[in-house]
């Protein structure tokens, strides 16, 4: 699975003047996952970030480990924006569909983790996340590194999943504008995809997709493939 490689590229790009701190994962200091959604009210949330969450999976090799470009959550004493992406590798699918199969199934880890004191908002379709940060959790010493070790966690239950880095960024110094574009973009790689496995209307000239398939190499190929296939 490589069509989202070149996104990724780009992304690790657009923090690599950044200093970071990176932890390593670790299963055993993993944050407590309470198991059910959770409510933090406003009188009991020491901060709020605002910004987007997303995915990019790869084929190529990811190691395990914990990304932090900007405060950490000790540090943040109040409302800032933020960007969480998840570099995941996964097991090389021949077929595509298994492998679109495996991207939705990863999706699902976010609505499925539940961080005590660390009340997750998302919607899938803009990739928007928005993170309640409990004073209680606070006291008890989260971090980005447990947090981050929990959806690792996670994330391996399923056994296609080889690697994750999973990158946390507060800096109020970086550019939250394209952390959106590229989710964007991660959705529309999505949806082409799909719609490369699924529809048999090959007419690129009439096609909205046409920008994602004119960026995302193979991507053409691939319909071009699965029409012939199911002629
Ligand atoms: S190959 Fe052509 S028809 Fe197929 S998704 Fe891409 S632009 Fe659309």
């Amino acid at each position: 699975m490589d069509f989202f490689d070149s996104l990724i590229e780009k992304t690790l790009k657009e923090i690599s003047d950044f200093s970071s701190e990176e932890y390593a994962y670790s299963e055993k200091d993993s944050w407590q996952d309470i198991g059910v959604n959770q409510v933090i009210l406003q009188r009991d949330t020491l901060c709020e970030l605002d910004g987007v969450g997303f995915n990019l999976v790869t084929s190529k090799p990811v190691k395990d480990k914990i990304t932090v470009i900007g405060p950490d959550l000790q540090k943040i004493k109040s409302n800032c924006s933020f960007a969480r992406v998840s570099v995941i590798e996964i097991d090389s699918e021949e077929d595509e569909q298994a492998a679109y199969n495996l991207i939705r199934k990863i999706e699902y880890t976010k609505y499925h983790t539940f961080p005590e004191g660390y009340m997750i908002r998302t919607s899938s379709k803009g990739s928007k996340e928005v993170v309640r940060v409990a004073k209680s959790a606070c006291k008890n010493k989260i971090s980005f590194q447990k947090v981050g070790s929990l959806f690792i966690k996670k994330y391996k239950e399923n056994p296609a999943v080889k690697g994750v880095n999973i990158i946390f960024i507060t800096d109020p110094k970086a550019d939250f504008g394209y952390f959106e574009k590229a989710a964007e973009k991660n959705h529309d790689i999505t949806e082409t995809l799909n719609h490369a496995i699924n529809n048999l209307n090959f007419d690129c000239n009439t096609c909205k997709l046409k920008p994602v398939c004119d960026e995302v190499e193979g991507m053409k190929e691939l319909h071009f493939k699965t029409k012939m296939g199911k002629q």
